[in-house]
């Protein structure tokens, strides 16, 4: 495995191979999660390039930039056992100048739930995306359904920007007992892991409720609302694959959006159906 922390000399390595490039955009802390979109990786194209950058663009003032989980050595092992071939570990001074042409978020799609929640944070996931994409140039690049918002505006923005590259949508990948493996998650008490499950457990007993035939969107919030009562839950969304807001569930183009603090860990999580 080859690392590089320029941009320059990885994008020139890049470029003279004439292979296919599957591509893993993260920001450390690996976990399965991660690992599960470097296997789909793997098995789809020729080379395999992860980048880990936590990118301070996409953290507003007051989050977890400084706290955010950093494990260089443990990541550079996962990602030589996981046959990754070039690693891409830049500085921020690589990555960003002091006065720089940006990327704006859509101003609906962009605008609700974590654009909303955290005001800025998609323009600098969309920007930072854009100069990854632009300096490995994948055929593909993998995604976590996870952060569906994320994923869903990094699709639209390979679609605006008429972008060379396919993007691949990876199933969330879940601890046994149902909680949505996280970098964040290092930051859960053992109390506080017990109670971000409500979260998953949520999601559960919605699925099930639309299984029995319930489509009505605010019963099924309602529910959801008392599962996590004991959490502060920033939003419950129901959402069609547009990202437009629904008052009945379509079974096929629905997704059911959560955000929720856990003391002070701000836990997403969602289920598509
Ligand atoms: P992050 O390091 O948190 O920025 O995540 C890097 C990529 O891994 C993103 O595309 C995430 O959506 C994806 N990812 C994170 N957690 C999971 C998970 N539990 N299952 C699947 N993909 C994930």
């Amino acid at each position: 495995m080859k690392v590089f922390r320029d941009p320059i000399a990885l994008q020139q390595e890049l470029r003279a191979l004439p292979e296919s490039i599957g591509f893993v955009p993260t920001m450390g802390a690996l976990h399965l999660g991660h690992r599960t979109l470097i296997d789909e990786a793997r098995r789809d194209s020729d080379i395999v390039v992860v980048s880990i950058f936590v990118n301070p663009a996409q953290f507003l003032a007051g989050e977890d930039l400084q706290s955010y989980p950093r494990k260089e050595e443990a990541d550079r092992r996962i990602c030589e056992l996981s046959g990754v071939d070039y690693l891409f570990y830049p500085d921020v001074e690589a990555m960003y100048g002091s006065d720089e042409v940006w990327v704006s978020a859509p101003d609906v799609r962009g605008f609700i739930l974590e654009g909303y929640s955290r005001p800025g944070h998609f323009d600098g996931v969309l920007t930072v995306v854009l100069k990854l994409f632009n300096i490995v140039a994948p055929t593909r690049a993998y995604f976590g359904k996870k952060d569906a918002q994320q994923l869903a505006l990094i699709e639209q923005m390979a679609e605006n920007f008429f972008l060379h590259v396919d993007i691949v949508a990876v199933d969330t990948v879940r601890d046994s007992d149902g909680l949505a493996l996280s970098s964040r998650n290092v930051y859960l008490s053992d109390v506080e892991r017990r109670e971000a499950l409500k979260i998953a457990s949520a999601l559960k007993h919605a699925g099930k409720m639309m299984a029995q035939g319930v489509r009505d969107a605010t019963r099924l919030k309602q529910e959801m609302q008392h599962i996590m009562a004991s959490l502060e839950v920033e939003y419950i969304a129901f959402l069609n694959r547009e990202f437009h807001h629904i008052d009945q569930v379509e079974i096929g183009n629905t997704i059911v959006l959560i955000a929720a603090r856990v003391g002070d860990t701000r836990l997403i999580d969602n289920m598509q159906l």
